[in-house]
């Protein structure tokens, strides 16, 4: 069986990074320029093949600013194909077999793990919000309890995974896997993530009317009289990032077990950011590529 391209070529590696980080074309990484028409790419031959420069800020970059890849001198496709064995394996893998499986030395082979590792670790818990700020709060239902019955009736929760997820009005997101909708695993959640000069809106769920009243402001909706806006009170920017992860869960991952749902959780918040500022930009302004690299800067920035 041969290794498809992206972990055995330089080039194909690169492309493909490009592909994911760039979806609608490259950014500068130093000031948030998207527009094709100020960015150009370096062709010579002292210049590393993907190396871009930016005609606004005329600094120069390439895909791997701001990653763990970043001045490495470890060939791209190398870091890949590691970056997939650590995550694709269940028990995990050890530097000693990505020594041998990449032939680097033991030494770069758990340098590389050690930095993946640290790529993968969940966004930094600095607190979310602040003040004049707006948190939406919400929380939905994925996929089935390893161990759930084959035939559940719809709309029941018992046997299935719960998400909560919170999400600052022009920010960032964040997701959590959480064992059931009490105020015990709830609230701890939202002290420790959101910042208390925050406004926040919810639905109009029991569980978040004590823990309200602990932020600048709680705004419900009433979902149950079919109330999903109210002046701008709304929870329909975290039902958006919802639809968004819920197709993703669907297209890619058909089996999500549990024990990789966390996981699926750090993706969506990837391209969560691109979702918020859709909606909101949507809702106040027109959104253009630029709007979504600054957004996209800042939710990085935010992640630190
Ligand atoms: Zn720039």
């Amino acid at each position: 069986m041969s290794l498809p391209k992206i972990y055995t070529d330089k080039t194909a590696a690169r492309r493909h990074l490009e592909k994911l980080q760039w979806p609608d074309g490259p950014f500068c990484p130093h000031c948030g320029n998207a527009d094709p028409g100020r960015i150009t790419l370096l062709k010579g031959k002292s210049t590393r093949p993907g190396v871009y420069k930016c005609r606004e800020c005329e600094k120069p970059f390439s895909v791997t600013v701001g990653t763990v890849f970043e001045r490495s001198h470890i060939p791209l496709h190398k870091w890949l194909y590691a970056a997939h064995l650590l995550t694709a394996s269940k028990k995990g893998i050890s530097s000693h077999q990505l020594h041998r499986m990449l032939g680097v030395t033991y030494k770069t082979a758990w340098f590389m793990a050690h930095r993946i590792r640290e790529g993968m670790r969940p966004a930094s818990m600095t607190p979310m919000g602040g003040a004049g700020k707006t948190v939406e709060i919400d929380e939905t239902t994925s996929g089935k309890l390893e161990g759930a019955p084959a035939r559940m009736h719809k709309g029941g929760t018992q046997f299935r995974n719960i998400v909560l997820t919170l999400v600052e009005h022009g920010g960032s997101a964040r997701s959590f896997h959480i064992d059931g909708t009490t105020m015990a695993t709830l609230v701890p959640i939202i002290r420790a993530n959101i910042s208390r000069e925050s406004a926040i809106m919810t639905d109009e769920a029991p569980w978040y009317t004590a823990v309200g009243k602990e932020f600048a402001s709680h705004d419900a909706v009433m979902h149950t009289a079919k109330e999903y806006v109210r002046g701008n009170v709304t929870t329909n920017t975290v039902e958006g990032y919802y639809s968004i992860f819920k197709r993703g869960m669907k297209g890619i991952y058909q089996h999500c077990s549990e024990k990789h749902l966390h996981r699926y959780l750090a993706e969506a918040r990837w391209s969560a950011f691109a979702a918020s500022a859709l909606l909101i930009g949507g809702l106040t302004r027109p959104t253009s590529p630029r709007q979504l690299a600054r957004h996209f800067l800042r939710w990085r920035s935010r992640r630190g």
